[in-house]
């Protein structure tokens, strides 16, 4: 199967839920992103910014990039000219360097916050006290060229499917909530939530997810 048919194969399977995929690209080749953009898809996602900042320059600038790795401040420069989400914001500290960027590129950067709920200690993210801390400090509110659209998490990786849909439920819980009580704040429009991975997307549809980033099940496993 070329790895279009293995996009429109899996878009068929979830016909029954409203998403977007975002295909992982990562240590895959621009030829790779290229089969899949002529079949259609436009959201690519990597986690790397040399690389993906690479694949941006020779590939169609109608590409929509999500950055989905682990961000360091001294790099958001060179993606903040063309980002198009944000989906691993962990600190007050990196949005803010996110907001000067976008500023200087007159431009807004969407964002998602990065929320731990996995039991491995590897991954990123903060915790639910940290991510309303954040929300509620007054430095926050003066962030005028970022905006937060939601939550991104990654389940623990275990074939126990229960602990799966249990820590995706517990996003979607807290999700609604901070729907209701931030999106009246002009830098919060809450409705997006990145959960599910090749591995546990059918979960993470299940409950409630709105943005699937799917790397191996689409390009093949990766070579390190
Ligand atoms: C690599 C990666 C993915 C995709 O993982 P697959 O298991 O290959 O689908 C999704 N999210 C993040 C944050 C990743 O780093």
């Amino acid at each position: 199967m070329t790895i279009s048919e293995k996009i429109l194969n899996l878009l068929h399977d979830l016909k029954t839920f409203s998403f977007t995929l975002v295909a992982v690209s990562k240590n895959h080749p621009a030829e790779a992103i290229l089969d899949a953009y002529k079949g259609g898809q436009r959201h690519f996602g990597e986690n790397k910014v040399q690389e993906m900042s690479d694949k941006q320059l020779n590939l169609p600038s109608d590409i929509k990039w999500h950055m989905i790795g682990h961000l360091q401040r001294n790099k958001v420069k060179y993606i903040a000219p063309y980002v198009h989400l944000i989906h691993s914001v962990d600190s007050l500290k990196l949005l803010k360097e996110i907001n000067k960027e976008a500023k200087k590129n007159e431009r807004t950067i969407d964002c998602l916050l990065q929320i731990h709920i996995a039991r491995e200690e590897s991954k990123f993210g903060m915790d639910w006290m940290e991510l309303e801390t954040l929300l509620q400090t007054e430095e926050f509110k003066t962030l005028e060229n970022i905006c937060i659209k939601g939550l991104m998490a990654m389940a623990t990786n275990t074939d126990d499917i229960s602990i799966v849909r249990a820590e995706f439920r517990q996003v979607k819980v807290h999700f609604d909530t901070y729907k209701n009580c931030f999106n009246h704040m002009p830098n919060v429009d809450f409705h997006e939530i990145s959960m599910g991975m090749s591995g546990d997307y059918k979960v993470a549809l299940e409950e409630g997810s709105t943005l699937i980033r799917i790397g191996s099940s689409i390009f093949g496993s990766r070579n390190y």
